[in-house]
């Protein structure tokens, strides 16, 4: 099932970085990368950006990075061939392979069998619908009442299981596959000897992650007469890819339209999503019947900050709308709530009325959160003062969950003048929650810097952060991600992940490493001094130089080793090699490298631009490349000095003292050559 090399290098080729990522966050352009809020960390200021020019992501504050296939695959949790496989169906690639075998099919891991027999089902039930008589006679009809048209069902690949025990598992087992995978999937129901399906006479609603796969199936019961004992709504069971509280109905069809509008309506239920689609309004999700939970939200934060929740009108509704909101608050999202009149929902409403008043009336009668809930809460209370008093306490709760001080401060206004108290009282009131709130904060990030601490001390080969490079990158950046901080956010959502640690002591042994591979991968094809040395690249010198020589970064030794030996094959690698390399350590370590080079260019273009005569690094390549190796073999031998050093105290043979000794004064030779040719002076 390998996908051969020219596909391979035809999908690198195709797929667009900024497409791509621009799926799942949303990308604005500053100077020549684009920047937005990482997909990988939580975070309220953007640190992630796309360089379209090389192709590559990388995030400040939490160090990931990488190329376009490394993206989907750390974000949709695939492998390396089934993130090209998607890419490849995204841009119509032809991924020449064979029909799977049920053997096949088994073999493949249970998230990947998992997602092909959900798709299978799904083509079923939708078959079903159209095709049989009982889809057409039961389900179709259900669908038209609801108004629903041919295109919405399609769009949402509606479908009907048929009133039969074993109608879908039947023709599952005949397709090949096994009775494990139909329980996993929670298709089917094995019980003792008998088996039957988990949706019978059931309109089916597929659920699909935001890639578009379907994880499971909501499904609605038709016939009452023999159903008393039956739930009217079936769900698939939480299974490998399915877990509940992770997904939002409608993400898959709604995450473009909510980027665009920048904006994500909150519905109830899945015909909500449908018929407010259909009408014309597409950036909307429900989250189909659980309360809002903390992964949901922060997959709308991948789209937009502003979340509009829809509710019935009832009580039950506004208590439904009023729950998980203090949550949306938290992280940093503006929340704003509009109720329908007694007896509609957002489905009769815009049934009744149309999509463009629809639009409108949400426009007209949207209320932020707070001031919907003190009003309501006002409502309710009338004039109790105690009643009143709690409700103060509660809503000061709430502002206070917002991370933004100026919202805050705004919020803390309203409330005030709606209550018919001094403002004093209120923020009086939110610091005793913020102290204790603090208090707990930092009693979490020192157990969080502990836990950090012993993994770093666990780690072997050190990763980058470890070694402190990613920090000077943060660093460096800072002034420049200033630009992007919306607001001074109070200290409590200050992130982790961007606090500079105690800087971990850097050997000149891993420094000068860092450089040679640095200049290895980024300018390794250039000549390095084309009037003295016709014809030779930087890497020839390079590796010629090092000869004999066996790094002490395993990573940095892993790509010296993959350059040599591609080099006596007669291949002089680049960056864009290096760029979409499959191992994650070489890929995010050699892009860190070059978006390091990348940056003296750019500020050598600077240079030229204020027309002041800047020599660019690859002017003087041939200068940085000696230096370098000067260095770099000056580090080297003086760790072998040391190591000499310790092996003469231990040992207590003449003769092999005597090896080791004339050993370490040919290191000590060695010293005093490098140090005249580098003009440095060594005492003693
Ligand atoms: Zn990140």
């Amino acid at each position: 099932m390998r996908i051969d090399p020219e596909t391979i290098r035809l999908i690198q080729q195709t797929a667009d970085i900024v497409e791509v990522v621009g799926d799942y966050v949303s990308l604005k352009k500053r100077g020549a990368n684009l920047w937005a809020c990482c997909p990988f960390h939580n975070e309220k200021s953007p640190s992630f950006s796309v360089a379209p020019a090389k192709g590559i992501y990388k995030c400040f504050g939490c160090g990931k990075a990488g190329d376009v296939i490394r993206f989907v695959m750390d974000v949709e949790g695939l492998s390396y061939p089934e993130a090209l496989r998607h890419l490849a169906k995204k841009y119509g690639i032809d991924v020449p392979e064979r029909e799977l075998t049920p053997d096949e099919v088994l073999s493949q891991n249970v998230k990947e069998s998992l997602y092909i027999v959900l798709n299978h089902a799904k083509n079923h039930f939708q078959k079903t619908l159209f095709e049989y008589s009982e889809g057409q006679s039961v389900g179709y009809p259900y669908f038209k009442e609801r108004g629903f048209n041919d295109l919405t069902i399609k769009t949402f690949e509606l479908g009907y299981s048929i009133d039969e025990w074993e109608g879908y598992t039947r023709e599952a087992l005949k397709g090949g596959f096994t009775k494990d995978i139909l329980e996993k999937a929670g298709l089917t129901i094995f019980r003792d000897d008998k088996q039957y399906d988990r949706f019978r006479g059931r309109v089916i609603f597929p659920i699909h992650n935001v890639s578009g796969k379907v994880i499971a199936f909501g499904a609605r019961i038709l016939k009452t007469d023999k159903t008393a004992n039956q739930p009217k709504y079936l769900n698939s069971p939480e299974t490998e890819v399915y877990h509940k509280s992770n997904i939002l109905y409608g993400i898959f069809q709604a995450k473009q339209a909510i980027r665009n509008a920048d904006t994500c309506f909150l519905v109830e239920g899945y015909t909500d999503v449908i018929s407010l689609h259909q009408a014309g309004i597409h950036n909307v999700v429900a989250s189909s019947g659980t309360s809002l939970t903390l992964e949901q939200i922060r997959l709308i934060a991948r789209f937009t900050q502003n979340i509009t929740v829809l509710y019935d009108g009832d009580p039950a509704g506004i208590k439904a709308a009023l729950r998980g909101t203090d949550m949306v608050l938290e992280e940093g999202l503006n929340v704003k709530v509009v109720v329908f009149p007694d007896g509609d929902d957002p489905d009769s409403y815009v049934k009744k009325v149309g999509g463009e008043a629809f639009k409108r009336y949400i426009e007209e009668s949207a209320k932020d959160f707070i001031t919907f809930k003190a009003e309501l809460s006002l409502r309710e209370a009338g004039n109790d003062p105690f009643r009143r008093a709690e409700i103060i306490k509660d809503m000061v709760e709430s502002i206070s969950k917002i991370p933004d001080s100026i919202k805050r401060t705004v919020f803390f206004q309203k409330t005030a003048s709606l209550m018919g108290i001094s403002e004093e009282v209120l923020i009086a009131e939110s610091n005793k929650i913020y102290i204790q709130a603090q208090k707990q904060k930092q009693k979490d990030k020192e157990r969080e810097q502990n836990r950090q601490r012993l993994d770093q001390k666990n780690q072997q080969p050190p990763s980058p952060t470890a070694d402190g490079s990613m920090m000077s990158f943060s660093e460096e950046d800072g002034e420049f991600l200033g630009e992007f901080l919306p607001d001074i956010p109070p200290p409590q959502t200050s992130d982790p992940v961007k606090q500079a640690p105690e800087k971990p002591s850097r050997s000149p042994v891993s420094y000068q490493e860092e450089e040679f591979v640095r200049l290895m991968i980024s300018y390794g094809t250039k000549p390095i001094d084309p009037v003295a040395a016709p014809g030779v690249s930087l890497m020839q010198y390079l590796l010629s130089e090092i000869d004999g020589i066996t790094f002490d970064n395993a990573i940095y030794q892993q790509i010296v080793s993959i350059c040599r030996d591609n080099f006596l094959n007669g291949l002089v690698l680049d960056s864009s090699f290096f760029i979409g390399h499959v191992d994650s350590n070489i890929q995010t370590e050699s892009i860190n490298l070059i978006t390091l080079s990348e940056k003296h260019q750019t500020s050598e273009n600077w240079s030229k631009m204020h027309q002041i005569w800047v020599p660019t690094e690859t002017d003087k390549l041939h200068d940085m490349a000696y230096t370098n190796i000067l260095r770099l073999k000056k580090a080297h031998n003086e760790l072998r000095m040391a190591t000499l050093k310790k092996q003469l105290a231990q040992t207590h043979e003449p003769e092999a003292q005597n090896v080791i000794l004339n050993e370490f004064l040919e290191a000590k030779l060695l010293e005093k050559e490098i140090a005249k040719l580098l003009g440095t002076v060594i005492g003693k």
